[in-house]
C-alpha cells in the first residue's frame, strides 16, 4: 500500500459520536472513482461498519462471506474478529485496494467474480476443508442496491441451508418489506421467503449522510437468523412458492381469483375455493392477507 493510500486510509475525524473518514480520499489515492452502475455507495462512518458487524455476531469461529468489499473497510473490522473472510467483489479496478488488505492477514480472501455467478456451497467447503474448525457461516453486507433482491433470494433459496445469518444493509423501504408481516402495506412474495427462512428483524437505520456518493434514500441493516428447524415446512416448499407468486403478482385481486388465473398452477377455481373454505379463510380473502403458515397448509391442500 502507498504512503499515499496508507494516509488516506488511517485519516479519521470524529463528528459527534461519529468516527469519520473519507472514502473519496481512498480513492484518489489509488486513481478510483465510484460506479454508480455498480451500486458503488461507500460507508464513510467507522461507527456504523462496527455496529454492522456487531448486528451479525461475528465471533472467530464465523466464517464469513462478504458480498462487495468495495474499500475493504468492512472487511478489515470483519477479519479482526471473524475466523476466515471470503469477499466477493465484482469490481476488479478495486484489487490494488483489496488485493494487498487482504494479503496482509492470514484469514482474509477476496474472490472476484459477480456472487450470482459463484459457486457458493464449493467457496464454503474449499475453505472449511483447510479450516475445519470454522464451525458457522454467515454472510455481512453492505448490498449494491441495484440488485439487492437477486442476491437475497440467491442466498434464500439455493443456500439458506449452509448459513447461521446474512445480515444485510439494504435500502429502508427494502427492509421494511423483508421483516413485513401479512396485512403490513410493505408485505409481498419476499416477505412469506424471508418469514419461510429465517426469523428476521431490523436492527438499526443508516442515514443517507453515512454514504458516499449519498443516495437519495436512507438504509437500514436487516439479521435474518436462518432456521435450523423451520417451524412452517409444506410439503413440497416449490409448489408453495409457486402459490406466493401467483397470489402476489394479482395482489389487489381475490386469492380465489389470482390462484385459479395462474396457468402454471392448474387449479380450478372451485379447487381454490374449496382450500380456502377448509382453511376457515373468508372467501373473498386476498393473498397479502395470508402468513407463511396459511401458504403451506393451502399448498398442501392443493397440491395433492
Ligand atoms: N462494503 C463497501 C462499503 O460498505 O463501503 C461497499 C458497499 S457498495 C454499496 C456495494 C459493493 O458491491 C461495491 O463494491 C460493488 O462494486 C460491489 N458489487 C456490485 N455488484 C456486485 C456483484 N454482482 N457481485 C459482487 N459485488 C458486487
Amino acid at each position: 500500500m502507498s504512503k499515499q493510500a496508507e494516509k488516506a486510509r488511517s485519516e479519521r475525524i470524529e463528528y459527534g459520536s461519529h468516527e469519520r473518514f473519507s472514502p473519496y480520499g481512498i480513492m484518489a489515492s489509488y486513481g478510483l472513482s465510484a460506479k454508480k452502475s455498480l451500486g458503488q455507495n461507500f460507508l464513510n462512518d467507522m461507527t456504523v461498519v462496527r455496529k454492522i458487524v456487531d448486528a451479525a455476531n461475528v465471533g472467530p469461529e464465523d466464517l464469513v462471506l462478504e458480498v462487495g468489499p468495495g474499500l475493504g473497510v468492512m472487511t478489515e473490522v470483519l477479519a479482526e474478529r471473524a475466523g476466515y473472510v471470503a469477499a466477493i467483489e465484482i469490481d476488479r479496478d478495486l484489487a490494488p485496494v483489496l488485493e494487498p488488505l487482504c494479503a496482509a492477514k492470514t484469514n482474509a480472501e477476496v474472490v472476484f467474480d459477480d456472487v450470482m455467478r459463484v459457486n457458493i456451497p464449493r467457496l464454503i467447503s474449499d475453505i472449511r476443508t483447510l479450516r475445519p474448525e470454522l464451525a458457522r457461516v454467515r454472510v455481512v453486507a453492505n448490498l449494491p442496491y441495484y440488485i439487492t433482491t437477486p442476491i437475497i433470494m440467491m442466498f434464500l433459496e439455493q443456500n439458506a441451508g449452509l448459513f447461521d445469518s446474512l445480515t444485510f444493509m439494504v435500502q429502508k423501504e427494502v427492509a421494511e418489506r423483508l421483516v413485513s408481516g401479512p396485512d403490513g402495506d410493505a408485505y409481498g412474495a419476499i416477505s412469506v421467503a424471508v418469514a419461510y427462512y429465517s426469523n428476521a428483524s431490523i436492527c438499526f437505520t443508516v442515514p443517507a449522510s453515512c454514504f458516499v456518493p449519498r443516495p437519495k434514500v436512507d438504509s437500514a441493516v436487516v439479521n435474518l437468523a436462518i432456521y435450523k428447524e423451520r417451524p412452517v415446512e409444506p410439503r413440497n416448499a416449490g409448489h408453495m412458492f409457486k402459490l406466493v407468486k401467483a397470489a402476489f403478482a394479482q395482489r389487489r385481486k381475490m386469492l380465489v381469483n389470482a390462484l385459479s388465473n395462474a396457468a402454471y398452477l392448474g387449479l380450478s377455481k372451485d379447487a381454490v375455493a374449496s382450500g380456502i373454505a377448509k382453511l376457515g379463510l373468508d372467501p373473498k380473502v386476498r393473498g397479502e392477507a395470508l402468513s407463511v403458515a396459511e401458504f403451506a397448509k393451502l399448498s398442501d391442500m392443493l397440491n395433492n
